[in-house]
C-alpha cells in the first residue's frame, strides 16, 4: 500500500477536505492512538473498481444503526472525469453513464483522531478493546467541537438524539454480535473489505500488501484506517 496523492486526486477530492486548521491545535486531550501493534487494527478497503453506486451499503447502515431520515454515516459521491456537455469517447453521447464512478465518504477511523482529541467530555473516544473511534452518547454535550475538528467532514449531529455520530464500523450494532459491518455484508459487489490489518493472515492484510491503495490526506498525520483502491485508466 502507499499514500500517493496526485494520481488519486479525483478519487479523494470528494471528501470536502478544506478544514484542517483544528488538527494542529485546540485539543482538549491527546489520542492514545488505535493500537500499538499488540491488539487489532480494524481497517476498511473501498474498491472503486467494484462499486456500482447501488446504495445498498448506505441503506444497510441507516437501518442497522437506527439513523433518522436525512442523515447518514456513509455517503457515495458520484464522480466523472468528463467536462459537462463533452462528448463521451466511449458512446459518443454528451449525456451517459459510461464513466461514472463512486467514492465512499465516511469516517476515516483515524488512528490519531482530532475528534477524540478535542472532545471535552470524553464522549468521542476510542474503544479500549478494538481501538475503534466511537461515541458514548450519555457523555455528549452537543458542543460540536468534534464536528469542527474532523478534517474529513465525516461527523454529524443525530437530530433525534442530539448526539454527535460517526461511522464506527458498526461497533455496537454488528461487531459486538460477531457480525461484519452492515455495509460490508450487504454489498453484493464485494466493493468493501473489512478486517484486522494487524493480522497478517487476514484478507484485508493480504490485499493491502499487494494492491496500490491510497488513504485520504495522510500528510495530516491522522493515520486514517480507510483505504481506497481507485479506478485507473489504462495507458493509450
Ligand atoms: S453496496 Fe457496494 S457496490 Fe453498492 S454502493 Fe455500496 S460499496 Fe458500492
Ligand atoms: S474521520 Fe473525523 S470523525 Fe472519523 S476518526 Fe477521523 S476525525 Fe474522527
Ligand atoms: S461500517 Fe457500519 S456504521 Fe460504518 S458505514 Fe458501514 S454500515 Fe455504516
Amino acid at each position: 500500500m502507499n499514500d500517493m496523492m496526485l494520481p488519486r486526486r479525483r478519487l479523494l477530492q470528494g471528501m470536502g477536505l478544506g478544514s484542517v486548521a483544528v488538527l494542529a491545535g485546540g485539543c482538549g486531550s491527546t489520542d492514545p492512538g488505535a493500537q500499538d501493534g499488540k491488539g487489532p487494527h480494524y481497517v476498511m478497503l473501498f474498491d472503486q473498481t467494484k462499486c456500482v453506486g447501488c446504495g445498498r451499503c448506505k441503506e444497510a447502515c441507516n437501518q442497522a444503526n437506527n439513523l433518522p431520515e436525512g442523515v447518514s454515516r456513509l455517503t457515495l459521491e458520484r464522480q466523472s472525469d468528463r467536462v459537462a456537455g463533452a462528448v463521451c469517447p466511449t458512446c459518443g453521447k454528451t449525456e451517459c453513464n459510461c464513466d461514472r464512478k463512486y467514492v465512499r465518504v465516511s469516517c476515516q477511523q483515524c488512528q490519531k483522531a482530532p475528534c477524540v482529541m478535542v472532545c471535552p467530555t470524553g464522549a468521542a473516544h476510542r474503544d479500549a478493546k478494538t481501538g475503534i473511534v466511537t461515541m458514548d452518547a450519555d457523555k455528549c454535550a452537543g458542543c460540536k467541537y468534534c464536528i469542527a475538528a474532523c478534517p474529513y467532514q465525516a461527523r454529524f449531529i443525530n437530530q433525534d438524539t442530539q448526539v454527535a455520530d460517526n461511522c464506527d464500523f458498526c461497533l455496537h450494532s454488528k461487531l459486538a454480535k460477531g457480525e461484519l459491518p452492515a455495509c460490508v455484508s450487504q454489498c453484493k459487489f464485494k466493493a468493501l473489505v473489512f478486517g484486522d490489518a494487524n493480522d497478517p493472515d487476514s484478507y484485508v492484510s493480504k490485499l493491502l500488501s499487494v494492491k496500490n491503495t491510497s488513504r485520504i490526506k495522510p500528510h495530516l498525520g491522522t493515520e486514517p484506517s480507510l483505504h481506497y483502491l481507485a479506478i485507473t485508466k489504462p495507458e493509450v
